[in-house]
């Protein structure tokens, strides 16, 4: 028998659903790409979390707003990975701007096969998963 893990988490989507559907506009995706929520905005009202083809987004008890991956938001604007990238004990993890030619995550994408999830949902995902 053989175990493998695959971690799940927000593809931050290029085309993404979460923020087709959202009646406020608390769901945006920035020109960086990064998918968020607008905490002052959201109503709660569940939207996005069924729209969400990855079941990436729930309902924070706490807050009583949606909550998901922000991709370390604040570490990014700040220059620095997101967290699960820098803690990563094998660096499975790549984080980085596709259009960067020279950067780490353009040369690993162009020399190991890789694939999307669920990509006929359309959303356009922009989460690699290496093969
Ligand atoms: S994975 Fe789900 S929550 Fe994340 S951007 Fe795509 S549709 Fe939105
Ligand atoms: S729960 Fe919040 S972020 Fe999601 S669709 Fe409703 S208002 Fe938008």
């Amino acid at each position: 028998m053989r175990a493998s893990f695959e971690p799940e988490q927000c593809h931050h989507c290029e085309s993404p659903s979460c923020v087709r559907v959202c009646p406020t506009g608390a769901s945006y995706r920035r020109s960086d790409g990064l998918v968020l929520v607008d905490a002052e905005d959201c109503i709660g009202c569940g939207y996005c979390i069924i729209a969400c083809p990855y079941d990436a987004r729930y309902f924070n008890p706490e807050t009583h707003v949606v909550d998901k991956c922000t991709m370390c938001v604040q570490r990014v604007d700040n220059g620095q990975p997101p967290a699960c990238v820098q803690t990563c004990p094998t660096k499975v993890r790549v984080f980085g701007d596709l259009n960067d030619a020279n950067g780490r995550l353009h040369r690993t994408l162009a020399t190991r096969r890789s694939q999307v999830k669920k990509v006929q949902t359309g959303n356009d995902p922009q989460l690699y998963y290496l093969l």
